[in-house]
């Protein structure tokens, strides 16, 4: 494979999704190697110093799972901790001195920095070159990407790939036999976050926030931010109950997190099982009258629309349809 048609299959590819996918296949056809991974690593400067204290407790990582592997795969980066401190590629031997892992950092201004990383691979020097090529193309594409699907402060996606994720999760979660969910995440008076603390202050809220969801979902969530101090969670889950107790560990993440000067805040949860069948639309208005549902009734609560549905079918003894 020439580097010209790696260049092209990169630059040809719809969304920074499908763009690490298809650099991960690139990879395993090229090199053969053991295994190769790609993480996002999220709470990393953009601007690599000298001074980078880097410490595993602020970062949050994310094995990227292009095949939509069912198990949960390795995710821990404590042993390429130099290649994410020092933003440069880390090679490591075994005792034979046969290349045991290579880690090569892609830092992204808009994104988490992706990490990475192929296992045991026969490696020469044209090799090495190519395959530095190959993730400086893949650097330059993904920052592209990031520049619109990403939300600047968090790193989360934003609207703009919402479609693609709902299509793409309501497809597996087809022949996973799981089900889809959806949940709106709205902090609560977050106003007076702002108005109490200012928006600097608010701001870093917004990040502490984005940091607790990236380490309470699984790493084949998919996690947004839609606008201001909402969030959304397209999770799987086999049943109603497995969703609930989901985004009720999460709920309870932020109830028990103590933000650096604010202290204590808490958010509601609106949710609903959705699939294929319906407009992502439709299923973000269900999801957004139970979260509506849940600030009327007292706040830092889950509701399940269907719920709220079943409520009204009994109290009206009539359907009432939302
Ligand atoms: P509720 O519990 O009903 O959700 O109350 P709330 O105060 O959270 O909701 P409301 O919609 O009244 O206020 C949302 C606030 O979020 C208003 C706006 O100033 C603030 N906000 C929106 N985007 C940002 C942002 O990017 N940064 C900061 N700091 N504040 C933001
Ligand atoms: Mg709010
Ligand atoms: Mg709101």
């Amino acid at each position: 494979m020439d580097i010209f048609s790696t260049a092209l299959g990169l630059s040809k590819q719809d969304n920074g999704f499908e763009l690490t996918g298809f650099l991960v296949d690139k990879l395993e056809e090229e090199f053969s190697p053991r295994e190769t991974a790609v993480y996002e690593v999220f709470g990393i400067p953009w601007h690599y110093s000298k001074e980078n204290t880097v410490d595993l407790q602020s970062i949050t990582i994310r094995r990227f799972n292009y095949a939509d592997h069912l198990e949960r795969q390795n995710s821990d980066v404590s042993q390429f901790i130099d290649a994410i401190k020092s933003g440069t590629p880390v090679a490591s031997h075994s005792d034979d001195d046969n290349l045991e892992h290579i880690a090569i950092p892609v830092p992204s201004r808009n994104g988490p920095l992706r990490l990475i990383v192929i296992s045991g691979i026969n490696e020469s020097p044209e090799q090495r070159m190519k395959l530095f090529q190959i993730s400086e193309l893949y650097a330059n594409m993904v920052g592209l990407h990031d520049g619109h699907e990403r939300d600047q402060l968090t790193g989360l996606l934003n609207r703009q790939t919402f479609n693609h994720f709902y299509e793409r999760t309501a497809q597996s979660a087809l022949i996973q036999e799981s089900q889809m969910f959806l949940a709106i995440c709205d902090i609560d008076h977050f106003k007076k976050v702002n108005d109490n603390y200012g928006h600097l202050f608010g701001d870093e809220v917004l990040l502490q926030f984005a940091h607790i969801m990236e380490r309470n979902f699984r790493y084949n969530d998919a996690l947004f931010r839609f606008g201001g101090e909402e969030f959304i969670a397209l999770i799987k889950c086999v049943n109603p109950e497995c969703a609930e107790a989901a985004f009720n560990r999460f709920r309870h993440a932020v109830e028990t997190y103590e933000f650096p000067q604010v202290g204590k805040i808490t958010v509601s949860i609106g949710f609903v099982q959705c699939g294929a069948d319906q407009f992502p639309n439709t299923a973000i208005g269900m999801a957004d009258t139970a979260l509506y549902y849940a600030k009327e009734h007292g706040r830092n609560q889950v509701i399940n629309h269907e719920d709220i549905r079943q409520e009204s079918i009994t109290s009206e003894g009539n359907i009432d349809l939302f």
